[in-house]
């Protein structure tokens, strides 16, 4: 049973409707498909329909996907999505397109550094811990400034904006209070650093979608509605 393209198509209406919903153009949100845990055939059934900018979490498990995909001439664009221990990073300078959840200054000097300078720089998130939990990742807002600074001086990185995971929750009013804020600090990070190209707030998943898209997101990261629930067991 595979419905990946119906849910792929359903999802752009879900965006468009959202969108257009507080006067926004469908194009202004980036769909990016978070296909951690699931086959490379998802992703190639994804891609048939269109779908280009794919998210994974786990660096060896997204090398591999990457991997078959340029073995296979398939080019896709790959973001990278979860924690990242400073071992790991050398990977994600040479196989990925983006690094959706940078947090600390010794992270963004690694990946500079392995960052070959003949590639495109590595596009670069900051993950702020907006809900402010002591467990998650992501920095303080407060530390936001510096760091985006630090990472403008890196040449083979390029500072594009931030994400966010919020704490999951039903209240549709604590979403957008949280989204929000997010908007305010992406609004600050453009107004500092006037030169840099700060076009990308990443936030809203499918249980938070329609209020991230509300509150300004420019790229949503949809895995189950697209790929149905993750089996973590395997
Ligand atoms: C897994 C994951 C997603 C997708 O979550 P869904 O609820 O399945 O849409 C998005 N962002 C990050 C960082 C994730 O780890």
């Amino acid at each position: 049973m595979n419905n990946i393209p119906q849910q792929l198509q359903q999802i752009h209406q879900q965006i468009k409707q959202a969108c257009h919903a507080v006067g926004r153009e469908q194009s202004a949100v980036k769909l990016l498909a978070v296909s951690k845990t699931k086959p490379v055939e998802d992703i190639l059934i994804a891609h048939a329909a269109g779908q280009v900018a794919f998210g994974e979490n786990y660096v060896q498990e997204g090398v591999e996907k990457i991997q078959y995909c340029q073995q296979h001439d398939v080019s896709l664009e790959w973001h990278f999505i979860g924690p990242l221990q400073s071992n790991k990073t050398r990977l994600v300078a040479e196989y990925f397109d983006w690094m959706q959840t940078l947090e600390r200054a010794k992270i963004a000097d690694r990946l500079n550094e392995q960052r070959s300078p003949y590639k495109a720089p590595l596009n670069v998130l900051i993950q702020i811990n907006i809900s402010q939990e002591s467990s998650k990742s992501g920095i303080q807002p407060s530390d936001m400034l510096p760091l985006a600074k630090h990472i403008e001086n890196l040449p083979h990185l390029r500072l594009r904006g931030l994400m966010a995971i919020p704490e999951p929750t039903n209240d549709v009013a604590q979403q957008e209070q949280t989204f929000c804020q997010m908007k305010t600090l992406f609004e600050q990070l453009q107004q500092a650093l006037p030169n840099a190209q700060i076009d990308t707030l990443s936030m809203g998943m499918t249980d938070d979608m329609q209020s991230a898209i509300k509150c300004g997101s420019t790229m949503v990261r949809i895995g189950t509605a697209i790929f149905g629930t993750r089996d973590y067991a395997k």
